[in-house]
């Protein structure tokens, strides 16, 4: 078997700790549990200093210590080490003190999961893969397509039919196969499942690739950690789709702890952003059970629309044990945060963003988020993606025609320079 990343000890099941090799696996055969990668910390703790991460890549491959893929031989684009913004004015608009924002909207293919995929890719390549696929609901097929022509692989990608318009042709101009379904999510994903059995030779970067796609997710936290002068935040916000970007934030700043690259142990309160169109985690928090009931999604953030989450248990359990919680925004609510967002700190965001800023703006009004805490939200995704969310509500303040006179008569150009010295307002013009 190829070596995986360099202190990569092999995979372990999440639920009885039975140990697997390094390879395609993702299923413990006991007990069906999921596998992780593990690793030899104590080792890791030698290697890794924070000057040896400030000397690496300004990608995510800076942290590939605690990486399960060699960072020799990565698929690489460019994702992560994004900027992380103090958010000032839309603090004030929450009644928080310290907000900052990850604007993850700069990726190589906007969003998130760019990161995750580099990771997939590269283990993938190591382990000999020349197909790489995924089930996705759009962000992912992107990505998985722009990392594939990347490393000169394969791309064979679904997703379901009634994906936004840029996220299909932004999939299909890398040149894969994309492969449209007539089903939502979960009914790609079901096939996917069952393609991966019948295409043992293709890499599914979240079936039997996704012990070591999800650990590129720890990028996030190790990121945050490292931009806040190597400190955990006070309390993080995460969209929720299939659970595994919330898991493994928290899972990532356990691990800076771990390796010495934290001088304290980190008790960052984790909290979880889902749409009301599909909040099947969010219903199990708020009715204190522990099993996350199905959905069938709706709604406008279609990139969080997964109604059976495979990690949605875990994500619930990590919100429960930190002190956190989970909420959940209506599609106008969406929409409002993306404007709000966009309106005071500059940040264009796909609807999961508008997601997440939406159930901020909640979780600080019940003061679950507080104001002495030092906030950090997880802007997942690129607003160019989902302009349709936003159309209906964003055009021209007036169409004139093109001569002085006109200008003058339709706007009012009083007040303008006193008025950007002023506080924020609250509402849009
Ligand atoms: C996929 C995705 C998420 C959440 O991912 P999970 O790890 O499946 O919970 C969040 N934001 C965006 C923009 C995404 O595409
Ligand atoms: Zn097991």
């Amino acid at each position: 078997m190829p070596a995986a990343g360099p202190f990569v000890q092999g995979l372990r099941c999440r639920e009885c700790g039975r140990s697997y090799p390094a390879e395609a696996l993702h299923v413990c055969e006991w007990c069906f549990g999921p596998l992780e990668v593990a690793y030899d910390y104590e080792a890791i703790a030698f290697s890794m200093s924070r000057d040896k991460v400030a000397a690496g890549p300004r990608t995510i491959w800076r942290y590939a210590d605690l990486l399960p893929a060699r960072a020799s031989g990565a698929v690489d684009l460019g994702a992560g080490f994004t900027p992380l913004l103090r958010a000032d004015r839309l603090a004030a608009e929450f009644g928080l003190r310290e907000l900052w924002l990850k604007n993850d909207t700069v990726n190589p293919t906007g969003s998130f999961k760019d990161r995750v995929v580099s990771v997939a890719l590269t283990r993938a390549r190591e382990l000999g893969f020349k197909v790489a696929a995924c089930a996705s609901t759009g962000n992912l097929a992107n990505s998985v397509a722009a990392h594939a022509a990347r490393a000169g692989m394969r791309s064979v990608v679904f997703i379901p039919a009634d994906l936004e318009v840029p996220k299909v042709v932004t999939t299909s101009v890398f040149g894969g196969t994309v492969v449209a379904l007539t089903g939502n999510y979960d009914d790609v994903n079901r096939l996917c499942a069952e393609l991966a059995s019948e295409h043992p030779s293709w890499a599914f970067v979240n079936v039997n690739i996704r012990s070591y796609y999800s650990e590129g997710s720890k990028t996030l936290a190790f990121e945050v950690a490292e931009q806040l002068g190597w400190r955990a935040p006070d309390h993080v916000v995460v969209p929720v789709a299939s659970g595994s970007q919330l898991t493994k934030v928290a899972k990532g700043l356990r691990e800076l702890y771990k390796v010495g690259l934290l001088d304290e142990e980190p008790h960052t309160r984790v909290s979880g952003a889902q749409a009301a169109g599909c909040a099947p985690v969010v219903a199990a928090f708020e009715e204190g059970t522990d099993f996350v009931k199905p959905v069938k999604p709706a709604g406008i953030a279609k990139s969080l629309a997964i109604g059976n989450p495979a990690d949605g248990a875990y994500a619930l359990d990590e919100v429960r044990r930190s002190g956190g919680a989970l909420a959940a925004a209506s599609d106008e609510e969406i929409v409002e945060a993306i404007r709000l967002l966009a309106r005071t700190e500059g940040v264009f965001a796909e609807t999961a963003g508008g997601v997440t800023v939406a159930v901020l703006a909640k979780l600080a009004a019940r003061g679950v988020v507080r104001p002495d805490e030092r906030v950090v939200a997880l802007i997942t995704g690129n607003g160019l993606k989902t302009l349709d969310a936003v159309a209906p509500v964003c055009g021209p303040t007036v169409t004139v025609a093109p001569n002085l006179e006109a200008f003058e008569a339709a706007v009012q150009v009083t007040d303008w320079e006193e008025m950007t010295a002023q506080p924020v307002r609250s509402t849009a013009p």
